[in-house]
């Protein structure tokens, strides 16, 4: 395995000044302002031992962020965590972001989105509202997220649209609610989304954690796709529909993030600076500090950001191979977790001498019926483990000392 404790070599990762002639700026700039949520996605992409990171950046600190960003020629900004409204300086954060000339949207689950806050965010400047479901069904939605939340998502979709803001709507898809996919699209335009986005879901986080329960099947998503291309055909006019077909199921990885400290630029409630979502999961990867260390630096000279940035750090098979200046080798975290080296190629690319760890997966995926009784059976097998403070506490103290982890993982109450 590559010993990411120690720096590599490359010309991105060369003094500021080298590094600024050759690395481009970063563009989005993602600020999970908080990893407290009041939801409990099973799916969800934060990191699972996130307790011990929940000391926040202030309101002062965050609008450093912001301007160190925004100078270094950042020009999209999501406002994510967690729940980004559970902070009550989201209204500050957005009035800078748009004097500074930002496109800003909001990441949320909708809770805390009132009429109030509604009005004070669209008077502050927000652009753009992105509301997640779980599911077209109360049942559905509020099990996967543990909580009552479906009635308010619907009322809150309302709220914001009679506040006139543009909607996406986000849907993660997995096994339990890809045979839904066309309730879910008829939902967001009864709703009157602009936009919907089907997530396939990724399986990082507590996502893979619970990827026996939520892995789909090539049918269910062969179906899905059809369904999607039927209504982008009747309906594309008046909703863009996005769907990417997960990883998992194609021979060629997709170009991560654009490429590893390309255009991405994440921060952390507490700091950390991220090259991907999920990077906080890669051993030996040291993230620099927003609180230790100015943006532009970090974006140019750190270690972290220019780890797997160009094609440099490669091995074989990706180093000598014709296609790696398509997909930059596919994703780091995905290499990591299948095969236990960020360094390695995707292993969803069937060049890779790990893809046999893929196409099993798959496989078990297929061996079990692709209807919801199927996905109950599985998660009545090795029930769901959902994302909430208790849980994480565990996955922090195993980190800390691996003799005392556990497990709390709940029986669903969905009905095939
Ligand atoms: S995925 Fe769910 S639990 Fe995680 S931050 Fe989003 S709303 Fe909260
Ligand atoms: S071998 Fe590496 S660079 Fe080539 S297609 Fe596969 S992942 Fe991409």
């Amino acid at each position: 395995m590559t010993d990411l404790s120690q720096p590599v070599s490359q010309p991105g990762a060369q003094v500021q000044s080298d590094a600024a002639a050759v690395v481009p700026p970063p563009l989005w700039l993602l600020a999970e302002l908080t990893y407290r949520c009041p939801l409990h996605c099973a799916f969800c992409y934060n990191p699972l031992d996130y307790t011990d990171h929940n000391r926040e950046l202030t309101t002062g600190q965050w609008l450093d962020v912001l301007r160190e960003a925004r100078a270094l020629g950042a020009v999209q900004l999501g406002f994510s965590g967690g729940e980004p409204l559970v902070r009550d300086d989201v209204e500050v954060l957005v009035e800078e972001a748009h004097r500074l000339g930002f496109y800003t949207n909001l990441i949320t689950s909708g809770v805390g989105l009132t009429d109030q806050r509604l009005g004070d965010l669209k008077a502050a400047g927000l652009d753009h509202i992105q509301l997640s479901f779980q599911d077209s069904t109360q049942q559905l939605n509020d099990f996967l997220s543990s909580t009552r939340t479906f009635e308010l998502k619907q009322r809150v979709a309302v709220a914001l649209k009679r506040h006139g803001f543009p909607m996406v709507m986000n849907c993660v898809l997995h096994r339990y609610n890809l045979p839904h996919v066309d309730k879910i699209i008829e939902m967001a335009l009864a709703l009157g989304a602009e936009y919907l986005e089907l997530a396939n879901t990724q399986f990082y986080g507590w996502a893979r954690e619970n990827q026996a329960q939520l892995m789909p099947t090539q049918q269910q998503l062969e179906e899905a796709e059809a369904v999607v291309a039927r209504y982008r055909r009747t309906h594309g006019e008046r909703c863009k529909i996005f769907f990417v077909v997960p990883d998992y199921f194609e021979r060629r990885p997709k170009r991560c993030m654009n490429g590893w400290g390309a255009v991405f630029l994440g921060v952390a409630p507490d700091g950390a600076a991220l090259p991907c979502h999920a990077a906080r999961g890669l051993p030996g990867l040291t993230l620099p500090n927003v609180k230790d260390m100015p943006l532009r630096e970090i974006w140019y000279d750190s270690d972290a950001f220019n780890r797997f940035r160009g094609l440099q750090w490669m091995k074989e098979p990706c180093r000598s191979c014709d296609e790696k200046d398509r997909d930059l080798g596919g994703c780091r975290c995905q290499a990591y977790l299948l095969t236990g080296d960020a360094a390695n190629a995707d292993p969803v690319c069937d060049k890779s001498p790990f893809h046999d760890t893929v196409v099993k997966i798959v496989r078990r995926a297929a061996s079990g019926s692709a209807s919801e009784t199927g996905a109950t059976a599985a998660a009545r097998e090795q029930p769901i483990l959902f994302r909430n403070d208790a849980n994480s506490r565990k996955f922090a103290a195993a980190a800390r000392e691996p003799d005392a982890g556990g497990d709390n993982r709940a029986s669903p109450g969905v009905q095939s």
